[in-house]
Order: C-alpha cells, then sequence, then structure tokens
C-alpha cells in the first residue's frame, strides 16, 4: 500500500545505472533508507527531490516481498536555497544532519528530531545573522526534547533557584545541578560534574525553552558561551553517546 510522507534527504548515493538509494529523516518513522528505482533518468517523478537538504513530499511504497520501501515519485517542498548558496550556512546544516544520521533516532523521537531539523533548516534559509552556534544549540536542543531535561534552575539537592552567587556545579549523569551551600555541606553529585557560572545557567535554560527560529538573533557572552558548549557536548555524550570529532559524529 502507498503512503505519503514528509521527508528531509539526509543523503543519497546511486547503484546500477539508474538506481539511487536515500537516507531520509520523517516524522514517522525517524531515518531509515528507501530506493527510487530508476531514481536517476526520472525527471518527471522526482524532479529536484533526489538531492541531500530537500524537502519533499514522497509517495511510499514497499518492495514486493515487502522487504524495503520504495520511492514512488515525490513533490519538492524547499530545497533550501539560501542554504545552498552559502556554504558556511551549508556546513551547519550538513553537522546538524550528520548528528541526526549518527543518533539513530529510533520512531519515538522521529516527530521530535524532524521538527527540530526543519525549523533549524528554515531558520538557517531564511536568515542573514551568524549562526556559528548553532549546531551546539540543536545538539543541546535534541537531548533536551528527547527526554533529557535538567533543571537549570534550581538546586537539585535542596530546591533553592539559583541566585547570584557563584559557586554551583553540574553533574553531567544526572543532569543535575548543586548550590554552593549543598557543595560546601558535602552532598556530592555522583560522577562527572562541572563548575558552572549563574549565567551559563540562564543560558541553558533559555535554549531548554527556545526554539530554532529565536537562535537566529541570539547574543552571547564567549565566556557563557564557552562553558555552556562545552557543557553540552560532555552531556549529549554521556546521554545520547555520541561526540563530534574531525568532522564526524562518532559513537563513543
Ligand atoms: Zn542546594
Amino acid at each position: 500500500m502507498n503512503a505519503t510522507e514528509r521527508a528531509l534527504v539526509l543523503k543519497i548515493g546511486r547503484f546500477r545505472e539508474a538506481d539511487v538509494w536515500v537516507r531520509m529523516l520523517t516524522p514517522n518513522r525517524g531515518v531509515f533508507n528507501a530506493f527510487a528505482f530508476g531514481g536517476s533518468r526520472s525527471r518527471r517523478r522526482f524532479v529536484g527531490c533526489l538531492d541531500p537538504l530537500s524537502h519533499v513530499l514522497f509517495t511510499l511504497g514497499t518492495s514486493r516481498r515487502g522487504d524495503y520501501t520504495v520511492l514512488e515519485e515525490g513533490s519538492l517542498l524547499n530545497n533550501f536555497s539560501e542554504i545552498r548558496k552559502d556554504s558556511v550556512r551549508t556546513g551547519i546544516a550538513v553537522n546538524c544532519m550528520r548528528f541526526v544520521e549518527a543518533v539513530e533516532v529510533n520512531p519515538d523521537d522521529a516527530g521530535i528530531a524532524y521538527d527540530l531539523l526543519l525549523e533549524t533548516l528554515t531558520m538557517l534559509d531564511e536568515s542573514q545573522a551568524n549562526p556559528e552556534f548553532v549546531p551546539w544549540l540543536f545538539r543541546a536542543k535534541y537531548a533536551f526534547e528527547s527526554g533529557f531535561t535538567p533543571d537549570f534552575m534550581a538546586c537539585g539537592a535542596c530546591g533553592k533557584p539559583v541566585g547570584m552567587e557563584s559557586g554551583y556545579k553540574f553533574g553531567i549523569e544526572r543532569g543535575m545541578i548543586a548550590c554552593p551551600t549543598c557543595l560546601s555541606a558535602g552532598k556530592p553529585l555522583d560522577g562527572l560534574a562541572r563548575p558552572i557560572s549563574t549565567g551559563a545557567l540562564r543560558a541553558l535554560d533559555w535554549i531548554q525553552q527556545s526554539t530554532p527560529s529565536d537562535w537566529a538573533t541570539t547574543v552571547m557572552d564567549s565566556e557563557v558561551r564557552r562553558q555552556c558548549s562545552q557543557l553540552v557536548e560532555l552531556f549529549v555524550a554521556y546521554h545520547l553517546g555520541l561526540s563530534w570529532d574531525n568532522g564526524m559524529y562518532k559513537k563513543v
């Protein structure tokens, strides 16, 4: 039976003479491969659809034996032409797409990943801003949305709201902060913990509440940014088992 589904194309490859495989993310199925037989010849059925960084409405079918997904045809919804014109923004988009691939999005989190990637690409396409910190905001937001939601505004041990004093720490494993009073009373955070300023805590709380459209106009103090990005990378590495290394995401 055929079904239509919106998809973000992550990667394509050719096999045999005219056939194409497509790695895509859809809101219902997560990341998977489908096959477009004759795809590289058929200009009519797949106009502009078989390119990475395309948003497409695909008609999906199943192979005769039911063992893989076949693309019957596609209608291009958006090819993000402004991103494609700019190598910096293309690099950022590819970084986010590779993260989604590496994280092996399961169907439960497919809608989260799809909405987040689509909103991020739309923001990158429409904004003129310098989006240098988009990749780690994207990773942070994905980790937060997929169920790891630390409370950055209250001590996880005593519950006291974060004030102006220094001396807070963030525990990576339980996603919990501890206030200076609890730390000096010897209530330890389990496992890996890092000092964190109240400015960085407020920034992480903001990231948790933000949507990608907010990121275009983000201004962040460089010290706050350094602390937040380091914590996010540790948090993502621990909870999603991934780190960014030399242009690739690696399982850690
Ligand atoms: Zn406390």
